[in-house]
């Protein structure tokens, strides 16, 4: 019996020692290095029992208590030394050397009065059975108990303040401490009191400082983290289920209905069996990624990306957790996200990018086929905006998405979009397109919208696609190329791309490129064109635009002037041409002309991009010349674009002393209209009623009717494109005030204007 007893010693003195060898917690060394020192101490108090145990010698066992004693005096000192450290209490730790030095007296004595029997003797007696070494103390030793004693309590004291410092988490890691140490000083009281043989005390400390070990070490960090995961989860918006082999549940975060969207414990009441049918049912259709799944209820459908995890260890099932986390709300969005990137808001028809990436893949599927490309345009939709609103014009664009939709559902793969502001794009097969019928639809919407006043014109520019593998913009451009060529051109409402269309926009890519330093150059010049009083007076000129290029000589302004109105440029090219328009004002001038006149063209877009009244009055300061010398053409389509704010501006120019005419007069829609609104000086009566000759009785008498309400309105008419003597006859006949055309002469350089008529 005592051999296995000392054998299940030995067993506990390896298990503490290598308890002891595995601690690491490079933080904590201090503590570690502590509890090492503790395990060295109850090895100190196992290896005399063992001997105790094993021994019928009564010097060898007397010796060993008296091992055991000094033992367990240093146990004490140490548990103490160990409890300040681990609470972490500084301010006991000057204790600590006193209960060392007690430590080392008591050791002293012991081994001093080792023969001499004084502090305790040790007899024979029987415990259940067996004959063991027993000790019997003298007063003395129980002075030395009760030091260890008070070591002992000092300690839980100490780790009970601990305790109760701290926060609740980690109470335990100091109570239980606590409570082990309290054990251990009642159970050697106990054995003491009772007389019994230390075995059992021996067993009881070699059991508790494993668990001090476990619960310095172990037990308080894996608390913590059970409390972090916790957090974690009910924190979480996702619900976490977790079940055990039998399904049964396990655990469930606390954000789990809210997180799922369904009511109370549903989904996880009935064995978890909801999410592994779910699953299980799952078909490649409703689920995307192959996490997300769909399940349609009463309340709608609902998306779940659903991470299941059967938990095993050595293979066998231990419980499975499901991650679900409702995605319903993102995917909503997504698909809004999708909807928004890929359509048009108002028309509901793809956009460009969309739109661009569809025709791609039809063309790329289709190889064998072939496709146009059309671009169709609303030709001056601001002037329609103006005229008629916004919520007229967004109601065009619905109604011709709408016919687009239903008139092209049955061609197959086609395409549409709609491209800017007023732009709609088509790719169909060839064979498919009826350029007639294609007519005929964008004009039905257009007829709807027009009026007496003004009609909606829509035109079309069409591309044969020749070269699939092109950029789908570059396809798209050229058909909005040949859409350009003939806005303005009210015989043609279609044109089909070919190589002089590029041709032209490449020549425009240039002139764009170019225009800055032609203007620097002084490549861009003013042409004088005589205007002629009723007398055969040259009274002054026209200034009109030349660019005098470098490499491909005159070129008219047909070529450039539209191309820069239409990108904003040509205000550029104005200053340039009115600076000229004054300089020559200013030498004659000089030389006593100042009879002359020279009119200016103002753009449309001039009006917008410059303040003309601020530019005119400093322009007249700057050069010195008189207002009523420069003369200032702007378009009755211009002014018609907004018509208020240039009313306004006409009146202000005119108090400044400048002289306004409106240029191409009855060549827009509502001329005689806006007459009631706005007062010019002049009427430039545009060339068109000169050059009919079908129509030309119509002609005249519009061209009279113009001149005479000039007349009742206090305005001047100048007539333009004059051509004929007979014209000229005719002109006079009716009353018009000022004459330009051909007739008299072209526009000519200022060098010969100056030579022929100054
Ligand atoms: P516009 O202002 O109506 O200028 C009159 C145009 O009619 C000029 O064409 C002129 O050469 C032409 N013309 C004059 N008499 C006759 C005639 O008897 N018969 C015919 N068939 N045509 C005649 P041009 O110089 O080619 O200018 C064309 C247009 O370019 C101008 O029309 C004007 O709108 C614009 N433009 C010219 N220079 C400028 C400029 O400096 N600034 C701006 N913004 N536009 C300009
Ligand atoms: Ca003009
Ligand atoms: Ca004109």
């Amino acid at each position: 019996m005592q051999i296995t007893m000392a054998g299940f010693l030995f067993l506990l003195l390896a298990v503490n020692s290598i308890m002891a060898l595995r601690l690491r917690d490079r933080k904590r060394t201090d503590i570690i290095r502590h509890l090492r020192n503790m395990t060295l101490g109850v090895a100190g108090i196992i290896v005399p029992e063992m001997v105790i145990l094993l021994t019928k010698d009564r010097q060898i066992a007397y010796c060993a208590f008296t091992f055991y004693y000094i033992a367990f005096s240093w146990y004490a000192m140490m548990i103490f030394r160990f409890s300040v450290n681990y609470s972490g209490y500084k301010l006991f730790k000057s204790y600590q050397s006193p209960f060392l030095w007690i430590a080392m007296i008591e050791s002293a004595a012991l081994i001093w009065a080792m023969f001499s029997e004084r502090f305790f003797t040790i007899t024979h007696a029987r415990w259940y059975e067996h004959v063991y070494w027993i000790s019997r103390g003298f007063s003395m030793l129980y002075v030395f108990g009760i030091v260890s004693g008070l070591a002992l309590i000092g300690a839980v004291v100490v780790l009970i303040i601990a305790a109760s410092q701290s926060a609740r988490i980690y109470r335990p890691r100091y109570s239980g401490v606590a409570v082990i140490i309290a054990v251990m000083a009642v159970s050697s009281v106990y054995s003491q009191v009772r007389q019994q043989p230390l075995l059992v005390q021996v067993i009881c400390f070699a059991f508790c400082e494993m668990v001090i070990v476990y619960m310095a070490v172990y037990y308080a960090p894996r608390k913590l983290n059970q409390r972090a995961m916790q957090f974690v989860a009910d924190k979480l918006n996702d619900g976490i289920v977790l079940y055990d082999d039998e399904h049964q549940l396990q655990f469930v975060t606390a954000g789990y209905s809210d997180a799922v969207g369904l009511k109370g414990m549903q989904g996880i009441d009935n064995e978890g069996m909801y999410w592994t049918k779910a699953i299980s049912e799952a078909n490649v259709e409703n689920a995307w990624n192959g996490r997300v799944m769909s399940i349609v209820r009463d309340d709608g459908t609902y998306y779940y990306e659903i991470q299941h995890r059967a938990l095993d260890e050595d293979g066998k099932l231990i419980g499975s957790v499901y991650w679900i986390r409702n995605v319903t709300e993102s995917i909503k969005n997504y698909g809004e996200m999708v909807r928004r990137a890929n359509f048009d808001e108002l028309t509901g028809i793809y956009n460009e990018a969309h739109f661009h990436e569809m025709a791609r893949k039809v063309l790329d599927e289709n190889p064998d086929t072939d496709f146009v490309m059309t671009c169709s345009s609303v030709e001056k939709f601001r002037v329609f905006k103006e005229l008629f609103g916004q919520e007229k014009y967004d109601d065009y664009l619905i109604r011709t998405a709408e016919s687009l939709r239903t008139g092209l559902v049955h061609i197959p793969n086609c395409k549409y979009g709609r491209i800017g502001e007023a732009d709609f794009y088509i790719m169909m097969p060839k064979e498919a397109f009826d350029p007639q019928q294609f007519l005929d639809a964008i004009d039905g919407v257009a007829k709807a919208y027009s009026t007496n006043n003004f009609s909606l014109i829509v035109k079309a520019g069409v591309c044969e696609i020749t070269e699939p593998s092109q950029d789908m913009l570059a396809i798209c451009n050229k058909a909005s190329m040949a859409c350009d060529t003939i806005k303005g051109d009210y015989g043609k409402q279609i044109m089909w791309f070919d190589e002089s269309i590029q041709k032209e926009s490449r020549l425009r890519e240039r002139y764009n490129a170019e225009l800055s330093k032609a203007i620097e150059h002084g490549e861009i010049q003013i042409y004088l064109q005589p205007q002629v009083d009723k007398e055969g007076k040259v009274i002054g000129a026209e200034a009109l635009a030349r660019w005098v290029h470098r490499e491909d000589g005159l070129i008219p302004p047909a070529h450039f002037i539209p191309f820069f109105e239409m990108n904003g440029r040509i205000t550029e090219l104005d200053i340039c041409i009115w600076r000229q328009a004054c300089e020559k004002l200013r030498e004659w001038k000089e030389k006593g002309r100042d009879d002359l006149h020279i009119s200016v063209n103002i753009s449309a877009k001039d009006l917008y991009a410059l303040d003309i009244y601020e530019h005119y009055v400093s322009l007249v300061k700057e050069y010195g010349i008189e207002a009523k010398n420069l003369k200032l053409e702007i378009t009755e389509s211009a002014i018609i674009n907004d018509l208020k704010q240039h009313v306004q501006l006409v009146e202000r120019l005119q108090e400044a002393g400048f002289e306004v005419e409106m240029d191409d007069f009855g060549s827009a829609y509502s001329s005689f209209n806006m007459l009631k609104d706005i007062c010019v000086d002049v009427l430039k009566i545009d060339m068109k009623f000169l050059g009919d000759t079908e129509n030309e009785e119509r002609s005249h008498a519009i061209l009279k009717s113009i001149v005479d309400l000039a007349g009742e309105l206090h305005m001047k008419t100048i007539a333009e494109g004059v051509e004929t003597e007979e014209q000229l006859e005719f002109l006079k006949g009716v009353g018009c005030d000022i004459y330009q055309g051909y007739y008299f002469s072209k526009p000519m350089p200022v060098a010969d204007f100056e030579a022929k008529y100054l």
